[in-house]
């Protein structure tokens, strides 16, 4: 039955081989820049593709300064911080997200705080955030409060699934309203735009991920998005061990982390940003093919970016008609050697946040139970 959808992803991979979800495009000048990097001996904490790499981003963002990470995850945690979150402050996100999104949460021992999504876009709703907070929030002189809690409501931090915008500008709204911080997690979104504008760029603070299966690669590795640039420089200096400079002595004034990301995997990220046009081209192509392939298909339907955006399309994803007929069809493409994946089981049912405060969530639960993630890499 789903036979027709095999050969037409071999079809448009061209190959008989095992199809993954997601491999990296390496094809750049990414080992040439590797060479170099180990030719300078400066491979770890210092060196010049570091600062490149930071422009780099700077520039296709948008942003007045970038910073970057060994990892999205510890991007995230940083982000809380610099905002603010503390510990038994609660943070409004979306149980349908990478595992990361809620761990980073937990680092600062904060409670997340789980609200449904959007049907157009699969990630956090301004509607249903706004309709918990009426019910829940309550504003007082330093903040937001929850009445049932008593718990400070610090922060919003929404995630753009698979590369699709959320509404950002209406949660920029809500936020404000109800003088909540605002960080993005948009690991999975750069080359995302929200009415022309990068993701990552609204709230306060964005993060982005270059773990190996991202729309870009550095092995691994993060980055922090800010527009306000002193906060962003102050993010460098702890993500830095937070010291002091000079030419010889060790003083450090913070309690810092050494999150930077090395010099040789900032290499590869320069490299890298040289064919994310291409990447994004390439990955928008098959997206249409998909889309017109399945647009007489009753079985499967295909996740079409929201309005007024622009997705990376990082991964593409299709929606089942129920949990039986997504489980036939994992079964039958993994068999046939089409990686295909479910959507992230849902964070509220994980044993670490079954507590966890949410609203109804109906329609992360009906996404949970459809959607099935689709050979995405660079044909
Ligand atoms: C990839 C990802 C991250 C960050 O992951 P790292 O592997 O730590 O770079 C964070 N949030 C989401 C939603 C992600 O998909």
């Amino acid at each position: 039955m789903y036979s027709d959808f095999v050969d037409f992803v071999r079809k448009i991979y061209n190959t008989k081989d095992f199809i993954p979800l997601h491999a990296p495009y390496l094809q750049g000048n990414d080992k040439k820049y590797l060479n170099e990097c180990i030719d300078s001996i400066f491979v770890s904490s210092v060196g010049k593709f570091v600062d490149k790499f930071e422009s780099l981003i700077q520039e296709y963002t948008g942003v007045k300064k970038a910073v970057v990470c060994v990892n999205g995850t510890n991007a995230l945690h940083i982000a809380l911080k610099l905002v603010g979150v503390e510990e038994g402050d609660e943070v409004l996100t979306q149980a349908l997200t990478f595992i990361a999104t809620v761990n980073a949460i937990s680092y600062s021992g904060a409670y997340p705080v789980f609200i449904d999504v959007d049907k157009e876009t699969m990630g956090l709703s301004p509607r249903k955030v706004k309709e918990w907070l009426i019910n829940n929030g309550e504003i007082r002189s330093d903040g937001c409060y929850n009445k049932n809690t008593g718990r400070r409501i610090k922060c919003c931090l929404p995630m753009h699934t698979f590369g699709h915008p959320v509404i950002i500008d209406k949660l920029v709204d809500v936020c404000k309203e109800f003088s909540i911080e605002l960080v993005e997690d948009a690991a999975e979104s750069l080359g995302s735009f929200y009415k022309g504008k990068h993701t990552g760029t609204f709230g306060k603070i964005g993060i982005l991920s270059f773990n190996g299966n991202k729309t870009i690669t550095t092995g691994g590795g993060g980055m922090l998005l800010f527009q306000d640039e002193m906060l962003g420089s102050h993010a460098k200096h702890i993500t830095t061990q937070a010291k002091v400079p000079h030419r010889w002595e060790f003083v450090h004034d913070y309690i810092g982390y050494n999150y930077r990301m090395p010099n040789i995997n900032a290499a590869l990220g320069c490299a890298q940003m040289e064919n994310l046009e291409f990447i994004l081209k390439n990955k928008r192509e098959t997206a249409q093919y998909y889309k017109q392939y399945l647009s007489n298909d009753l079985d499967l339907t295909f996740f079409n970016e929201p309005l007024c955006c622009e997705s990376n399309y990082w991964l593409n994803a299709i929606i089942l008609k129920d949990q039986e007929s997504r489980n036939s069809f994992l079964k039958f493409t993994n068999d046939n050697g089409i990686m295909t994946r479910p959507i992230w089981k849902l964070m509220n049912k994980l044993e670490m946040f079954k507590d966890c405060q949410t609203d109804d969530l109906t329609n992360t639960i009906w996404f949970e139970d459809r959607v099935v993630n689709i050979p995405s890499s660079v044909r």
